[in-house]
C-alpha cells in the first residue's frame, strides 16, 4: 500500500438485515483523484457510498488518513472529512439556495463560514445570482451545482458523489464534471463517483473501477484508458 493513499478501503461488507450486498470492497485514493464507479443496477454503488459515509453499517475497514471511519456516526464522518451528495440530491427545495449552503456549512467553524461560502460561490458563480430563491425553483443543473455547492461547504478531503450526471443535459453535465475536475486538482479532494455514462465517467476521472455483485474490479470499455492518460493501477488491500 502507498503511503499516498487518503482513503483505504479493506474487506467492506454491508447490507441491510440479512441482506448482504457489499462482499469485501478494497479500494485506495489518493488526495486529489477523482475516480469512477461503474457497474450494473443494484450491484452495491450505493450502499458503497453509504457505508463509507457511515449512513449504512460497514464490517472490514475504512482508513481515512489513518483514521477508521467505520462505527462513527455521519456527522462524525463529516467532520473527519467526507461529504455525501446522494442521489436525488437531498435539497431542501423550499429553502432558498443560501439556506441550503448554510446548512452544509452547519459543522465548520462559525469565523470561518463566510470564507468557505465565498469559496463555493467562486466554484459555483450561477448560484450567486440565486442566493434568494428557493432550491426547488432552480433548474437540474443548478441544483446539481447546489448540492455539490453544499458538500463542499464541509470543506471535505474526500467527496462521495451518486450519479451526479443524472437528469442534466449533457452541456450542465460537462458543465458540472468541469468544476469537480477543478475543484479536486485546486484543493487536492478527492473523488469517488458512481456513474451510469460510462464514457463521461472515463474522460474526467483518473481511473474508473467496476463494481459487480459487491466487489469491484479493475474496469472500463474496451479502448480505455484514453490516449494521453496514464490511470494508476487498482491496487487491491492486502
Ligand atoms: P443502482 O444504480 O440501481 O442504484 P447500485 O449499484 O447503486 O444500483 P445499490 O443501490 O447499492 O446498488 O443496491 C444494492 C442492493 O441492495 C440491491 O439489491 C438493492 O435492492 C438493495 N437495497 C438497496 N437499498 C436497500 C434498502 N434500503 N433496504 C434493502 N435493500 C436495499
Amino acid at each position: 500500500n502507498g503511503p499516498a493513499a487518503l482513503l483505504r478501503v479493506h474487506g467492506l461488507r454491508a447490507g441491510y438485515g440479512p441482506a448482504r450486498v457489499l462482499h469485501g470492497v478494497d479500494l485506495e485514493l489518493a488526495a486529489g483523484e477523482m475516480v469512477a464507479v461503474l457497474g450494473p443496477n443494484g450491484a452495491g454503488k450505493t450502499t458503497m457510498l453509504r457505508a463509507l459515509s457511515g449512513l449504512v453499517r460497514g464490517r472490514g475497514s475504512v482508513l481515512l488518513d489513518g483514521t477508521e471511519l467505520l462505527g462513527r456516526a455521519p456527522e462524525e464522518i463529516v467532520r473527519l472529512g467526507v461529504a455525501h451528495v446522494p442521489e436525488g440530491r437531498g435539497l431542501f427545495a423550499p429553502l432558498t439556495v443560501e439556506e441550503n449552503l448554510r446548512i452544509g456549512a452547519h459543522l465548520r467553524p462559525a469565523a470561518e463560514r463566510a470564507e468557505d461560502m465565498r469559496r463555493v460561490l467562486a466554484w459555483f458563480p450561477v448560484l450567486r445570482a440565486h442566493l434568494s430563491q428557493p432550491a426547488g425553483s432552480l433548474s437540474g443543473g443548478e441544483q446539481q451545482m447546489l448540492a455539490v455547492g453544499r458538500a463542499l461547504m464541509t470543506r471535505p478531503r474526500l467527496l462521495l458523489l451518486d450519479e451526479p450526471s443524472r437528469g442534466l443535459a449533457p452541456v450542465a453535465t460537462r458543465r458540472m464534471f468541469d468544476v469537480l475536475r477543478a475543484v479536486g486538482s485546486h484543493d487536492r479532494v478527492a473523488m469517488l463517483l458512481v456513474e451510469q455514462d460510462a464514457r463521461l465517467a472515463l474522460e474526467f476521472t483518473s481511473r474508473a473501477l467496476v463494481m459487480e455483485s459487491g466487489r469491484l474490479t479493475v474496469g472500463g470499455p474496451a479502448g480505455w484508458p484514453q490516449a494521453g492518460r496514464r490511470p494508476s493501477l487498482f491496487r487491491p488491500g492486502r
